[in-house]
């Protein structure tokens, strides 16, 4: 059963990850998100902050609605969130008010994450729901793509500076 269960977990966040991959190819954070229900992905989502001017539009957002309206509640009882980076104070606030019962996420976010790095919104005695929360599989390669992509925006903005630099 539980071997079943990380081979479930290995599978969904694999997908997550592809979806990850997808932001990065347009110059978003890679961050990728699925909602899961009944062994079935009801909602996908990856950060398009930028591209749709939307500061809420995070992965675990974007896949939570898409799940909403699949599911028609508002609710998402018995689903579990998979998401390639440990959700920001936002999306936390976000899976406890939709009531997802299980949050998996790769990589942590020791400076923002608000699932027990840096904040707990989703195991909070305060709040009236609390997620179960499983973290690590398949951290290595999700944090990989982020730092590789901070990397690679750090080296072109000084790129930009110096071009910018040069011409006056
Ligand atoms: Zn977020």
């Amino acid at each position: 059963m539980n071997s079943d269960n990380n081979n479930n977990d290995q599978h969904f966040m694999q997908r997550a990850f592809e979806l990850a991959q997808q932001a990065e190819q347009l110059d978003e954070i890679p961050v990728g998100a699925v909602v899961v229900y009944q062994g079935e992905i009801i909602g996908e989502g990856f950060n398009q902050s930028i591209l749709l001017n939307d500061p809420s539009a995070h992965a675990e957002m974007i896949a939570i609605r898409q799940a909403g309206k699949h599911l028609n509640n508002y609710r998402l009882l018995d689903c579990t969130l998979y998401v390639t980076l440990e959700p920001c104070p936002m999306c936390a606030g976000l899976l406890v008010h939709s009531r997802v019962k299980r949050l998996v996420y790769a990589s942590p976010d020791l400076k923002t994450g608000a699932a027990g790095s840096a904040f707990n919104l989703v195991d909070s005695s305060q709040l009236n729901h609390q997620l179960v929360v499983n973290n690590g599989i398949m951290a290595e390669q999700c944090s990989e793509l982020l730092s590789g992509f901070f990397k690679r925006r750090r080296a072109e903005k000084k790129s930009n500076k110096k071009l910018i630099l040069n011409k006056k």
